[in-house]
């Protein structure tokens, strides 16, 4: 197991739970696995191809993966093909000689294919090692993307005896783990539930004040860095899409009102690391698989855990550290609360809502994000400081903001609590506007007592009192403030507010401690040597027509800016180099970093 993990991957070790599924495998035993997504899947079902006799059957629905996953294979050493409907006639025939030939490790297909009779009879006559079903939780109506296709696939262990079948998934509840052991009619599988704790991608939640300003402030200091940003709705992706454009940003849209050669076009051109970000819906992100994206940005709240994590889990694939940004704002809650309540069927309405109210506790509380996103997960999360949160790394102060409270409370009561957030605020900081004046607001005592602090500053805190629900917004249309009776005791100097405030936003000092606090995962690498080895590899890239992750990944690219290796041996110990990448780029990518290290002849050289 171990030569063929570092001959055809050019991996070192096994992560978590890979070993023992594989060896699994090989015993010929079925296998139930939930593993986060990048957690390695694909390994343990491509390894015993090596190993087994017959082919490797994997089932997956995403078919615009699929030719992405055969390249990244057979870039690696293995003999494999998919079958799907984009295929033509006579390439569906060389691939079913090929299957009569024996000669293919691995067969990517989709699930309706294996319910096609003529197909399954074609596995019957040859020698079959392992059926993988990938995204099994298709198969289970509590999933969240049922598929019926995949209900044809209970005809496998009936029909197939002494062939194992390995079911992976992503998604995590006990519910879904039960319905697919069912359905798919596993025989005592070997049950692996890892971690969910994706360790290299560090969480974090800005107020969110000037969304665009702040969404392309981020991006540009992440300049020329794949990223991908979520927004809610279609105009909004559009939107922000264009407005990064014209700042400069290689951003492409995303989201269900383009055409399908557009979505295409745009994924591939992000694939391709031709556009740095793609600004997107929901819509976007079932069929990418690319391995090097550095931050997914929310720009706006999701409605559940379940779609945050899941999107935020499309960061940082390669292991490498990566960014998952939510801007937060109270308002947004509002907005979705506002369509949750046009929900007819009341269980629906009340499982949405509950749902939206640990999105926004995910969002406001003081506490590790990890920990809660692992704790909605069903995971109890031991440390007590993740070091890779915003709340762990304290980028917050906990301060008392009663004097400032009060000051708002004021207003609104002063007025009648009668008027919107923006009105009071005008108030607070003593704009005499036409409505206030005509009004006679300007004659109340409170009236510009907050001058002394800008508008951010009073919304931030006004969003703080939101969240502590000191005050409560009523009213969709015309939304107006008023006081809970837990914010009258504070207007009323009976208690205190205590908020964690975020000081000024501190990208340095989330950068730095996300790079030191875990490990050699987060150390620097040459940013110079970077840019050329990229050049180089999508150059290769364009070549052969694939992504560029799968000629090398970014992981082993900034290894190779650490240790700068000049030989085929030490490229060798470079991770995810194997035999076969060797062969073919390892000439060209150690005369670029010789190349390189000529130039700059100070770089003292250190080897792995
Ligand atoms: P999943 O299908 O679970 O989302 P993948 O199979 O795509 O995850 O693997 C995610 C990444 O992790 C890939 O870039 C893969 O090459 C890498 N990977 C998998 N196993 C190992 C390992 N043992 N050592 C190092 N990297 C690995
Ligand atoms: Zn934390």
């Amino acid at each position: 197991m171990r030569d063929v993990l570092r001959e055809f991957y050019g991996f070192a070790d096994f992560r978590e739970n890979q070993e023992a599924i594989i060896k699994n495998i090989l015993q010929k035993r079925d296998v139930f696995a939930v593993m986060p997504t990048g957690g390695g899947k694909s390994l343990c079902y491509q390894l015993p191809s090596k190993l087994l006799k017959g082919t490797v059957v994997v089932i997956s629905p995403l078919i615009s993966l699929m030719k992405d996953q055969v390249d990244a294979a057979i870039e690696n050493g293995f003999s494999a093909a998919y079958l799907n409907s984009s295929l033509s006639v006579d390439e569906v025939y060389s691939i079913y000689r090929r299957i009569h030939a024996h000669s293919l490790e691995l067969l990517y297909v989709a699930p309706e294919r294996v319910a096609m009779a003529h197909f399954f009879e074609t596995l019957r006559t040859v020698p079959i090692a392992l059926f993988a079903v990938d995204e099994a939780h298709c198969i289970s109506e509590w999933g969240h993307d049922f598929r019926p296709d995949y209900m044809g696939l209970s005809a496998i262990a009936v029909n197939f005896k002494d062939i194992p079948i390995a079911a992976f998934t992503a998604t995590a509840t006990a519910q879904v783990q039960e319905d697919i052991i069912r359905k798919l009619g596993l025989r005592d599988p070997f049950v692996v539930r890892a971690s969910f704790d994706r360790k290299n991608l560090f969480y974090r939640v800005e107020k969110k004040i000037d969304v665009e300003k702040q969404v392309l402030r981020f991006v540009r200091e992440h300049a020329g860095v794949p990223g991908i940003i979520y927004r809610a709705t279609r105009d909004s992706a559009e939107v922000l899409s264009n407005f990064l454009s014209k700042n400069g940003i290689r951003a492409l849209p995303y989201h269900a009102g383009l055409s399908a050669e557009e979505r295409t076009r745009n994924q591939n051109a992000f694939s391709k690391d031709e556009a740095d970000v793609i600004v997107g819906t929901i819509a976007f992100g079932m069929g990418i698989d690319k391995s090097n994206v550095r931050f997914v940005i929310h720009a706006d709240l999701p409605k559940h855990i379940e779609g945050y994590y899941q999107e935020t889990g499309r960061a940082g694939r390669d292991g490498e550290p990566s960014e998952c940004v939510l801007y937060y704002t109270p308002g947004d809650a509002y907005k979705i609360r506002y369509f949750i309540n046009q929900v007819e069927d009341e269980a629906e309405r009340l499982t949405s809502e509950a749902k939206l109210a640990k999105m926004i506790l995910y969002a406001s509380a003081n506490v590790c994000r990890r920990r809660q996103l692992l704790g909605y997960l069903g995971e109890k999360y031991k440390s007590q400081n993740c070091g890779t949160c915003d709340v762990c790394v304290g980028v917050y102060e906990l301060r008392d903001i009663t004097t400032d409270a009060q000051i708002i409370m004021s207003a609104i009561s002063r007025t009648g609590q009668r008027f919107g957030r923006l009105y009071i605020i005008d108030i607070v900081l003593g704009k005499g506007t036409k409505r206030v004046t005509e009004l006679q607001h300007d004659k109340i005592k409170t009236f510009g007592a907050g001058k002394h602090k800008g508008k951010d500053y009073w919304r931030a805190i006004f969003d703080e009192l939101l969240v502590q629900e000191l005050l409560v917004q009523e009213g969709d249309k015309y939304p107006v403030i008023k006081l809970s009776q837990h914010g009258k005791s504070v207007l009323f100097g009976k208690e205190s507010v205590m908020a964690n405030m975020r000081p000024e936003i501190r990208a340095d000092i989330v950068q730095q401690v996300s790079r030191t606090e875990a490990g050699s995962h987060f150390e620097e690498f040459d940013h110079g040597l970077f840019e050329r080895l990229r050049a180089l590899r999508r150059g290769i890239a364009d070549e052969q027509e694939v992504a560029p992750f799968i000629v090398f990944s970014d992981k082993t690219l900034h290894e190779m800016c650490r240790y700068y290796p000049t030989t085929i041996d030490q490229l060798w110990n470079i991770n995810g180099v194997g035999q076969l990448k060797i062969d073919r780029y390892g000439d060209e990518f150690i005369k670029e970093i010789k190349g390189y290290l000529e130039m700059n002849p100070d770089i003292r050289m250190q080897y792995k």
